[in-house]
């Protein structure tokens, strides 16, 4: 029999054992809520930048914090250009549709690589969490980098998070990585507010309803593992046309079907929490 490949490393592992810091809110906000996945390209920062929009656009205080430091998306999902100003001890986030953002592509050049170590992205964190002057905000929505590394667990760690959102594909191996960041949150402790199937089909302009990536595997894993599955949506190529202007779906096109349901799930989170 081949021996079962472990659900976590032994490295993660020992971290997770070891004595988890005391976890404290972010300045400046009542909840912080994660948006993760397991692999990139399932539309992770596309669900943040649009669910930002859409708690706003109920009546909500936003900020939106890109912790996606190998890959910031939000400053070209936002169009800021501008680097974030500051008075020598904090930094002042960028207010773009109202929300307030930090990331950190508005520090670093596009073009550069950075190289991160881990006590790199520990201080780039402790930055962000400590040292932006967040105002009065409801939610902070937190683009997490893909996967189950460095970042989920110096967050999970240090802040005080209140809730996850897991976004994937329906693709089989998309779901075994998932099942993975289910069993990261659940042992640091971090509520899962459910899953999100993203991408779950195409309707051609024939009517039909293509299944691109496989049917019904989010919603089967969330069965799995006792937890909510929250939301299909579908491809539609205006979700990246308009993220690629730099004015997401929900801010662009309100009406859209897609913004509907981004409407749906901000109401569901705003009444779980104020
Ligand atoms: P991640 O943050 O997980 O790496 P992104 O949010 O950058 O993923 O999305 C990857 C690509 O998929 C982007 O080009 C984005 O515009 C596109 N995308 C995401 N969701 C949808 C959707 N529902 N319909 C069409 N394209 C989408």
């Amino acid at each position: 029999m081949p021996k079962e490949k472990p659900e976590l490393s032994d490295a993660m592992r020992k971290k997770l054992s070891g004595k988890s810091t005391e976890r404290k809110p972010i300045n400046g906000t009542k909840f912080t809520i994660a948006i993760s996945s397991a692999k990139g390209g399932v539309g992770k920062s596309t669900f943040a930048t649009n669910l930002a929009l859409a708690l706003k656009q109920i009546g909500c205080r936003v900020g939106l914090l890109d912790a996606d430091i190998y890959g910031p998306s939000i400053p070209k999902m936002f169009g800021i250009n501008e680097k974030p100003k500051s008075d020598g001890q904090k930094l002042e986030p960028i207010i773009k549709y109202n929300i307030q953002c930090m990331s950190i592509g508005f520090l670093t050049d596009e073009k550069t690589p950075m190289i991160w170590r881990g006590p790199m992205v520990t201080s780039a964190i402790k930055t962000f969490t400590q040292q932006v002057n967040w105002k009065d905000l409801d939610f902070i929505i937190v683009d997490m980098p893909p996967g189950t590394g460095d970042t989920q667990l110096t967050f999970s760690q240090s802040i005080e998070m209140n809730g996850a959102i897991i976004v994937s594909t329906p693709q089989e191996v998309a779901l075994l990585d998932v099942k993975r960041g289910i069993k990261m949150f659940d042992k640091l402790g971090v509520k899962i507010l459910g899953l999100i199937d993203n991408m779950s089909s195409f309707t051609g302009d024939d009517g039909k309803k293509y299944t691109i990536f496989g049917e019904g595997g989010v919603k089967r894993t969330a069965k799995e593992f006792n937890k909510e599955f929250l939301a299909e949506i579908p491809i539609d190529p205006d979700v990246g046309k308009f993220a690629d202007q730099g004015k997401p779906i929900v801010e662009s096109n309100p009406n859209n079907e897609i913004s509907k349901i981004y409407i749906n799930l901000a109401k569901k989170i705003k009444s779980i929490y104020l």
